[in-house]
């Protein structure tokens, strides 16, 4: 699944060559995504631009990579899995390249002085390849019956453009997508101009705030998309055209704006400058996933016919914790989805449900201590130890600094830290100076105790 590093590159990647410039890192050193990411540079912005033919599965693409150079850099590297690359240029330089293992090597003609800013443009083309052991199942740039689906966490941009694949390297992004007239083509942020020509329609997205590469969505394929506004602000919703109209999957979509606003309302505004969501009715979808501004769920949410408004509270409230406040690490998941699924538990109390209390009370009775809230382990990102004793220790964190604190401690974590990434320390070191309590201990005994802790 993760790009494996080039090991011809790793034994000089500190040698500096002639003038100091030297190699940038070929990962970013997280266990949890080995090969993923690239060190020695820092993306601002993606300008991407792909057109996609279902009719034989290939992808045409163009990348124009903004960034920094954070060190003297001699060459970099993109994480770009399959496909072909024909052309690189920097600053509009052809710059020596080399593609393989997922890892595009870059090496501009002239070395990068620390602090400049560069663009990189990269021209490639392919059939793109799923990811196929994803930790959360299927991802990756998949075809479809009616087009493709790109999505996938913690994996899942780099099958269909090059990136800097790692949340700790957020950017924004203008993405356009050109498909065959009639399919939809739907993706991140504000919709731009729509235009067609020659038996295509080209989709343009905006997304201005920084999001993290796996945030990323391309879904394409024949969609009822509804273009609204909520709040002052587009709202953009879609389901497959076969599914009805007022069925399970649109009655959920349509208490978007509602929900977003009731999480405002816990939580601080809204952090980002368009809404949404998108249905799929692909079964190797198994999840939804809170791609940034627009999330994508999986048709297994909505099976038994009925609407299911927890999944939208869940994915809503990743747009604050785990989108606009990303991680730097990814063993620090449950700064996502330990607040996202206690979302569900606010949502449902405020929806007429049982109180997050009573939630509380029975998720803390069927908890297994043994596993670990905290650098759960790359097999365990998305298991019940991250998301539901996540959710117990935020709940805990309520009943012990009380109510007052608790909603001032999830207000000052998504102001201070809004469109940046943070860490648990980071989080505890919050708390406690707006608690003005000592928290290490409590923090240690709900994230990573093995007995249960004793109740506040
Ligand atoms: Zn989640």
């Amino acid at each position: 699944m993760a790009a494996v590093a080039l090991v011809n590159c790793t034994g000089d990647r500190d040698a500096p060559d002639a003038g100091g410039f030297r190699a940038g890192s070929v990962d970013l050193d997280d266990p949890y995504v080995p090969g993923s990411g690239n060190g020695g540079y820092d993306v601002g912005h993606y300008r991407l631009a792909v057109r996609y033919d279902p009719a034989d599965d290939r992808l045409t693409g163009k990348a124009e990579v903004t960034a920094t150079a954070t060190q003297p850099l001699s060459r970099f590297n993109l994480d770009l899995a399959g496909l072909d690359v024909s052309s690189v240029t920097v600053d509009g330089a052809p710059a020596k390249h080399r593609h393989a293992d997922g890892e595009l090597v870059v090496t501009p003609r002239q070395g990068l002085g620390s602090g400049s800013r560069f663009t990189v443009e990269v021209a490639y083309a392919g059939v793109p390849a799923a990811v196929a052991d994803g930790v959360l199942g299927s991802g990756g740039f998949q075809h479809t019956d009616d087009g493709a689906i790109a999505l996938g966490q913690p994996h899942s941009a780099a099958t269909w453009f090059p990136v800097n694949d790692h949340p700790s390297d957020k950017a924004t992004y203008d993405i356009e997508v050109t498909v065959p007239d009639g399919l939809a083509a739907l993706s991140n942020g504000v919709p731009g101009e729509r235009t067609s020509a020659d038996g295509w329609t080209t989709w343009r997205w905006a997304e201005r705030s920084p999001m993290a590469s796996y945030l990323t969505t391309l879904v394409i394929g024949d969609y009822r998309v509804e273009t609204g506004s909520h709040a002052g602000k587009p709202l953009v919703t879609a389901v497959p055209a076969g599914l009805p109209a007022t069925g399970a999957e649109a009655a959920s979509l349509a208490r978007t704006g509602e929900i977003a606003d009731f999480l405002a309302g816990r939580f601080g505004p809204y952090p980002f400058e368009a809404y949404g969501g998108v249905v799929v009715a692909d079964n190797r979808i198994g999840y939804a996933l809170e791609t940034q501004s627009r999330p994508v769920y999986g048709p297994g949410f909505f099976r038994t016919g009925e609407p299911n408004f927890g999944v939208v509270a869940h994915e809503l409230a990743h747009q604050w914790f785990g989108n606009s406040v990303a991680l730097a690490r990814w063993g620090d998941i449950w700064l996502n989805e330990g607040f996202a699924s206690y979302a569900e538990w606010l949502w449902e109390e405020h929806d007429g449900g049982r109180s997050a209390q009573r939630s509380f009370e029975t998720q803390y009775a069927a908890t297994d201590w043994s596993r670990p809230t905290l650098d759960p382990g790359p097999g365990q990102m998305f298991s019940s130890a991250v998301y539901k004793r996540g959710a117990l220790t935020v709940h805990a964190l309520r009943r012990t600094v009380g109510d007052d604190a608790f909603f001032q401690i999830l207000r000052a974590w998504t102001t201070e830290r809004r469109d940046a990434t943070a860490t648990t320390d980071d989080f505890v070191a919050l708390a406690e100076r707006i608690s003005g309590r000592s928290l290490g201990p409590f923090f240690d005994t709900w994230l990573t105790g093995t007995a249960p802790p004793a109740l506040p």
